[in-house]
Order: C-alpha cells, then sequence, then structure tokens
C-alpha cells in the first residue's frame, strides 16, 4: 500500500529550515552555520537538516546559563510564579499535541497513535508535575545534642544546585527532555539541554514552549550536535554544576571522567536487560501478552525492555511460542502509515548493530522461534520482532543490551533461585514478575536487583514513581521528588543566638 502522508502545514513550515539553536533566548544557525541532516526512520530520507553547535556555540549556552542562574533571573521570581510557568508549559504542550506528536513520528519512528495518546500527554504531565513541587522544596529545623545549654537556631535549606547540563537520547525526545528540565527548572536550576542528534525536533519545539510560557531568556538553552564534541565539552564545563545524563552504560563512563574536573553532580541513567519472570502459576495469556509488549513497544528500543524472558519449566513451550505467535503475526511498518503495530528502529547504523547481535545469537546456538531478518519494502530500518529460544547466560545475546525487538527466552526449574539468574546480570533498571502468588511476587520483588519492579504488569510509568538503575544501569533517579532533589544542594545553617 502506497504511503499517503504528507506533513501539516506547521510541520511542513518547520522541516523546511534547520533547526535552530537555542542560545541565551534567540533561535539561531550555528555559528559557522554548519548543519547535519535530520532523517525520518520510516523511509531513510532526510526530512530537515539541523545546526551542529560549534565550541562557541555550546560555551555561549554555557555561558548564558551560569549568568542567569548567578543573577538571579529564574531563582528571583517567587517558587509559585515560577509554578505557574511550568504549569504553562505543560498546557502548551497539550496545546499542540497533534503537531508535536508529528514530530515524534518522523523524526523518531513513533506511530502518531502512541505519540499523541502516550508520549506527548505524559511530557505536559510531567511539567505539571513538577510545577506542583515549586512551592514544596523546603528545609528542616534540627535541635542540637552536643551543646544542650546554649541558644542555637539551626535549619536546613534545599537550594538549586546551579547550572545543570541535560543529555538525553533518542529514543523518547520529547519525554526524556521533560523528566530532566522540568524537575532542573522546578528546582531553580538554569539548564543547557543537548537532545540526540537523530532527534532534535521536539526539544526545539519545547524550547519554543517555554519561552512562550515565560521561562526567562538564557534559563533554558538548547544545543544540537554529537556526543563527543557538544556533549563532551558539556561533561567537561568548570561551568556547568550538574549533569544528568540519559543514555548508554559506555557513554555514561566517558561522561564520568570528564566530569571528574570540578566533580560536577551526576545523574546517569543507564542501559538495561530486563528480565520478565513467568511463574507456572500466572495468568499465562496475560503474562504471554505482556511479555511480547514489554520487548515489541517501541521496537524494543526502551531502556526498561523485558529483553530477558525467564519461563518455570511447566509453562516454558506455551509463553515461548505464545510470545512468537505474536511476533510472527505483528505488522511492521512505517510510523506514518495507520495500522501497523511496531515501526522502524531508528538508524541504518542502530539496525546494522542489532543485525550483528541477532548473528552471534545464531552462530551461538540460540534457537529463532520467530523473526531475525530484516524486513520492509521502503529504506526505512524495520526489523522483524525476534524471538530467541534455548539462550543461556554464556550468550552474548543474554548479556548484552540490544536495545531492539529481541527476546531471548530460558527456562527455569521450580525449585530454582530465579531471583540469582535474574541478577547475573552487568545491569540493574527494571524486571517483571508474573504469578498469582502473592507472597511469591513480593519475596520475589525484594530478591531482584532492580530499580522498578512491576507484578503482573510491564513498563507502567508514572511521574510519581521514581525511575533509575541499580549496578551499570545508572546513578541517582528520575521522576518523583527523588529527580527535583538530585538538582538541589542541602545546606545546613547554625546560628548561635
Ligand atoms: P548514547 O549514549 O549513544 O547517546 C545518548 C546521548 O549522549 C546523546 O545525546 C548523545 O549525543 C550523547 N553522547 C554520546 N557520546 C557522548 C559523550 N562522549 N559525551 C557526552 N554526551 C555524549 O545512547 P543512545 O544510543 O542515544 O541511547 C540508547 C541508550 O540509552 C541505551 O543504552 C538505553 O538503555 C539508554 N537509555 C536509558 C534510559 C534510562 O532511563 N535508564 C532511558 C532511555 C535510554
Amino acid at each position: 500500500m502506497a504511503n499517503t502522508y504528507r506533513p501539516s502545514e506547521s510541520v511542513a513550515s518547520r522541516l523546511a529550515k534547520p533547526q535552530p539553536l537555542l542560545v541565551d533566548g534567540i533561535f539561531r544557525h550555528a555559528g559557522d552555520s554548519a548543519t547535519s541532516d535530520v532523517f525520518d526512520p520510516s523511509s531513510g530520507n532526510v526530512i530537515t537538516t539541523a545546526a551542529s553547535a560549534t565550541e562557541a556555540d555550546t560555551l555561549e549556552a554555557i555561558a548564558a546559563a551560569r549568568r542567569t542562574f548567578d543573577a538571579g533571573d529564574w531563582t528571583g521570581l517567587t517558587p509559585a510564579q515560577r509554578g505557574k510557568i511550568l504549569w504553562r508549559v505543560g498546557d502548551l504542550i497539550e496545546d499542540n499535541a497533534d503537531e508535536i506528536a508529528e514530530l515524534e513520528m518522523l523524526d523518531a519512528g513513533k506511530s502518531f497513535a502512541s505519540a499523541r495518546q502516550g508520549e506527548i500527554p505524559f511530557a505536559a504531565d510531567c511539567f505539571r508535575y513538577y510545577a506542583g513541587w515549586c512551592t514544596k522544596i523546603e528545609g528542616a529545623t534540627k535541635d542540637l545534642s552536643i551543646v544542650p545549654d546554649q541558644d542555637f537556631h539551626i535549619y536546613t535549606r534545599r537550594e538549586p544546585v546551579g547550572v545543570a547540563a541535560l543529555i538525553v537520547p533518542w529514543n523518547g525526545p520529547l519525554v526524556q527532555a521533560s523528566w530532566k528540565l522540568a524537575p532542573a527548572l522546578a528546582a531553580g536550576c538554569s539548564c543547557i539541554l543537548k537532545p540526540a542528534s537523530q532527534t532534535p525536533l521536539s526539544a526545539i519545539r519545547l524550547g519554543e514552549l517555554c519561552i512562550e510560557a515565560g521561562v526567562p531568556k538564557g534559563v533554558v538553552n538548547i544545543v544540537l550536535g554529537g556526543g563527543a564534541s557538544v556533549g563532551n565539552l558539556l561533561a567537561r564545563h568548570d561551568d556547568v554544576d550538574k549533569l544528568s545524563f540519559t543514555g548508554s552504560t559506555q557513554t555514561g563512563r566517558s561522561i564520568i571522567d570528564a566530569a571528574k574536573g570540578n566533580l560536577k553532580k551526576l545523574t546517569l541513567e543507564l542501559g538495561g536487560k530486563s528480565p520478565v519472570i513467568v511463574f507456572a502459576d500466572a495468568d499465562i495469556d496475560a503474562a504471554i501478552e505482556g511479555a511480547a509488549q514489554a520487548i515489541f513497544s517501541n521496537a524494543g528500543q526502551v531502556c526498561v525492555a523485558g529483553s530477558r524472558l525467564y519461563v518455570e519449566a511447566a509453562v516454558y513451550e506455551k509463553v515461548v511460542s505464545g510470545v512468537a505467535a505474536i511476533a510472527s503475526k505483528m505488522n511492521v511498518g512505517a510510523a506514518t502509515e495507520e495500522g501497523h503495530d511496531m515501526g522502524p528502529l531508528i538508524s541504518s547504523e542502530h539496525l546494522d548493530s542489532v543485525c550483528k547481535l541477532i548473528d552471534a545469537g545464531k552462530q551461538e546456538g540460540a534457537r529463532i522461534v520467530a523473526g531475525g531478518e530484516k524486513t520492509g519494502s521502503s529504506n526505512g530500518y524495520f526489523l522483524q520482532p525476534t524471538v530467541f529460544a534455548d539462550t543461556d547466560h554464556t550468550m552474548q545475546i543474554v548479556r548484552e543490551e540490544i536495545f531492539g525487538p529481541v527476546l531471548v527466552a530460558m527456562k527455569f526449574a521450580g525449585d530454582a533461585d530465579i531471583s540469582a539468574l535474574a541478577n547475573d546480570s552487568d545491569f540493574g533498571l527494571a524486571a517483571s514478575i508474573w504469578t498469582r502468588d502473592v507472597g511469591k511476587a513480593h519475596r520475589t520483588a525484594a530478591a531482584i536487583r532492580a530499580g522498578l519492579v512491576w507484578v503482573n504488569c510491564h513498563g507502567i510509568p508514572d511521574m510519581a514513581i521514581p525511575f533509575g538503575g541499580y549496578k551499570q544501569s545508572g546513578w541517582g533517579r528520575e521522576n518523583g521528588q527523588e529527580a527535583l532533589l538530585q538538582y538541589t544542594e542541602l545546606k545546613s545553617v547554625v546560628v548561635k543566638l
């Protein structure tokens, strides 16, 4: 069927111009006017270009954030005023939801429906959630024990950490940017946001909405460009007090090295290889459906994707063949077409790296029960939803994050220590447990070394739920009060009266 999608007028006019930087309140080209191509992963076509920030552009963005923070351009507003502005950003995201969903569809390969019903309202909620926190950032009073007969007043203050650099990946461009920008602004920070070079469109739109909502100029800056250049400079720079990064564990390590000069505070949301554990007493139909959704939504390009499936022996064949049947029936197609179940991977490079791991799995002797090949007639980056059975922990496909629609299935005996098996991973981001036995559910949840455990569901997010990883899945948490506090410093004040 021919693809009949045509961009809306507003999106077409945005794509006709290079995506600009936002530096000190001004949307502008890079200093040397350099640009890079932006691709639609569904077609492989160049849809627009984006400014590539030079070193001088990035330094100017850092300087603007530093100046506005030190001058109190944002913190000088009352907490309620800041809260109103953040709430307004949420409203504006919602007002422009159709347009932003279209941008995410073109740029990140998400279906319009999933972006419009999922990501966009979620990003709006994020700004509203943190709008509420602006008036609730509090210190405490303390009593001295060491000098009982003296007269002291002791209190703590929560203060913004300062200039925050926010580096995000391509798999959820608007949501990831919102998860960082909203709490950083609520805490009172001035920010420099760097989206992934593959997906600049929604970040620039978000920058426009922040300015429209009333965030003072220079408080939100957006630099576009590569990780090794722009991202590394943000990580190294001494005027950046805090860096919040979401991306691969490998890049996370290089950020730790780059950030050590001024020991800037770091939040790292890194990779995952999350187990889905199905006990024989589970609602098997729900578990099959849940396991398929856990790995195939957003074509497996989800940090909490359920990529390792452990099934109790008695139901192993049934569950694996059930997930494989769903995979085989899935309609893989362009995000811009209606009626598909799974869209493209983000880029040809990423598709190649996923295919390399699939080949490694085949060579290591894992049995393919669904998919395993590239697909699609257009030049987009499509892969069949893939299920491997008979895998084990010596295999590369079991140990490494694939970040694509590739599931590895393993059988466990009823009396096995399933949490030890699930914990045998460098990662510790998330897990799901499927059982009708409440005791088993809670005992297993406690034994799993991961930041998020779902029972009889997988991937349910909420702004109130702290999100982040154990082990090599990262440092710190996003969402909830926890994320807010990570954009603050705590000061104790001891006053002798
Ligand atoms: P990536 O690490 O290659 O890039 C992420 C971001 O970091 C991009 O903006 C990139 O330009 C920038 N970057 C790259 N090299 C850099 C450097 N040396 N210094 C500073 N910045 C640099 O990751 P990716 O391929 O874009 O995203 C996929 C990865 O992200 C997966 O590993 C996935 O698990 C992880 N991820 C984690 C979470 C989470 O919350 N834990 C969420 C989404 C994605």
